[in-house]
């Protein structure tokens, strides 16, 4: 062989998209037109069968990469018109990568020409709806050429940017619960009702699509194999009608050209949401717990007060026992009536949570003058003997924190949850103060913060949160796939 031959020789590195013949791009089957030999994967080479006639075809296994793109090259420096193929784009976990890194150890002259192709996410979101309009990040679930520590690391940080997740590989014959354990690792910083996208062989035949919850990925009770594409939402991607969406207009400054489109959603929500991202963007790391992350945001949002990130203190179960007792129809007990009107009736209508005022009953001025107490005190006291499946909140009168404290440490009543956030200047700070120490020397949950800020809304938008987490959790629960 001289020169001249050797150095006609090309490689043509090829993305045949996901499969569909339309998803072929013109420039791909022109360069496999060309070609006089074609390499690539036997599935891949039948996919395009009509148009490798009278040439020649090395088909090989799956798995036989190295190998692949050293025959592609050897046959290119013999001076052929080599394609090698690759599904969606050959450049994506293709055998782009593999081709470059053995040309450069050989130094070969032959030239190489990538023709790009629609790869595995962009099938896979068109068929969910518009999963990847904002931000994202792409991991490959295979451990083969990556140690699964770093995997995982490149996982745990995607997912703390906030960034919607695509897995490739997410598993294989061999590894099948990888994506599991990824899951769980999500649901640190995800909630558990986060949307997944499934997309099985998008755009082949045997397409299957799903959207799941996190939760029903990390249980096992979603369907993922080697042909799977794996979409995880970020935590502002919704679900319209079937479609897996992830907005990105919400926060532009202007929307001219989306002004003749029905709006979405209500302007209230618009604004919260919008609210609810400058308050992320301005919240430093901690609190690094998603659920106690969720009560601090609506507690920012309803006093537009950045120290409560410091001064919030949560016993380690509070939120769970919380949010248990509100999923199963616990009372919310509330220390004034101003406390009461703040609870959003269209969160605890589906709960079947009903907010009460302690102060109402017609037992309260009797027992506050017989026994010397305030009013509040008093409704507290009444309001013992009249119900157990409570959570009881404190956000007006720290004689009712106190009396609430002393009826949990003295008797057998056990409310699943004591929030206490009064505001003021006498006797709150104590209150709170000793609502910490006993209950974290006597295992209560509480939700309090450190200090004389806090009141009614502040109190309220703390069981507003709960109840939003509790009804998540709800949504969550085993069921079939959403669509
Ligand atoms: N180069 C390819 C990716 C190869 S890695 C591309 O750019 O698409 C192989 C993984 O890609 C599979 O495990 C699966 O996660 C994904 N994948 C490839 N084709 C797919 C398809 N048609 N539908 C869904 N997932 C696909």
């Amino acid at each position: 062989m001289d020169d001249q031959q050797r150095n006609s020789g090309t490689l043509f590195i090829v993305g045949l998209g996901p499969g569909a013949p339309g998803l072929l791009a013109p420039d791909a089957a022109a360069a496999i037109d060309r070609a006089d030999a074609v390499v690539g994967y036997q599935g891949y080479l039948d996919q395009i069968a009509d148009r490798l006639e009278g040439k020649a075809l090395f088909g090989r296994a799956l798995g036989e990469e190295v190998e692949r793109a050293r025959l592609a090259l050897g046959l290119a420096h013999e001076g052929r018109q080599v394609a090698l193929v690759s599904s969606g784009d050959a450049g994506i976990y293709g055998m782009g990568g593999v081709a470059f890194e053995l040309a450069a150890e050989r130094g070969t002259d032959v030239e190489i020409v990538v023709v790009p192709g629609i790869t595995a996410a962009c099938a896979a979101a068109a068929r969910l709806g518009a999963p990847l309009a904002h931000d994202w990040a792409c991991v490959s679930l295979s451990d083969l050429l990556t140690p699964w520590e770093v995997i995982l690391d490149r996982v745990d940080a995607a997912a703390r940017a906030d960034f919607v997740l695509v897995f490739y590989n997410p598993a294989s014959r061999a590894r099948t619960n990888q994506v599991r354990t990824v899951a769980e690792r999500l649901l640190r910083v995800r909630l558990p009702a986060t949307l997944v996208g499934l997309v099985e062989n998008a755009f082949r035949p045997g397409e299957r699509i799903e959207v799941v919850s996190l939760q029903d990925l990390a249980d096992g009770r979603a369907h993922v194999n080697m042909f799977t594409t794996v979409v995880v939402g970020s935590s502002r991607t919704f679900l319209d009608r079937g479609r897996m969406v992830t907005p990105r207009i919400y926060a532009a400054k202007h929307v001219p050209e989306m002004a003749h489109e029905p709006v979405q959603e209500p302007p209230g929500d618009r604004i919260m949401a919008e609210s609810l991202a400058i308050i992320e963007r301005e919240l430093g790391p901690e609190p690094v717990d998603i659920r106690e992350r969720a009560v601090l945001r609506r507690v920012i949002h309803a006093s537009a007060d950045f120290d409560f990130a410091q001064t919030l203190r949560f016993s380690p179960t509070a939120i769970e026992q919380a949010t248990t007792a509100l999923r199963s129809g616990a009372t919310v007990l509330c220390d004034v009536e101003m406390l009461r009107a703040g609870v959003r009736r269209d969160l605890t209508g589906p709960l079947g949570v009903e907010a009460v005022c302690a102060l109402h009953n017609p037992a309260v001025p009797g027992l506050a003058a017989s026994e010397g107490l305030t009013r509040s005190a008093a409704g507290i006291r009444v309001a013992e003997r009249a119900w157990s499946n409570v959570v009881v909140a404190v956000g007006n009168a720290p004689t009712a924190l106190d009396e609430a404290l002393r009826l949990v440490v003295d008797g057998p009543w056990r409310p699943a949850c004591l929030i206490g956030l009064p505001v003021g200047f006498v006797g709150v700070e104590a209150a709170k103060a000793r609502l910490i120490d006993e209950g974290t020397r006597r295992g209560i949950p509480f939700i309090t913060n450190v200090g004389r800020k806090g009141g009614t809304a502040v109190t309220a938008a703390v069981v507003n949160a709960l109840l939003e987490l509790a009804a998540q959790d709800r949504r969550t629960e085993p069921r079939g796939a959403l669509g």
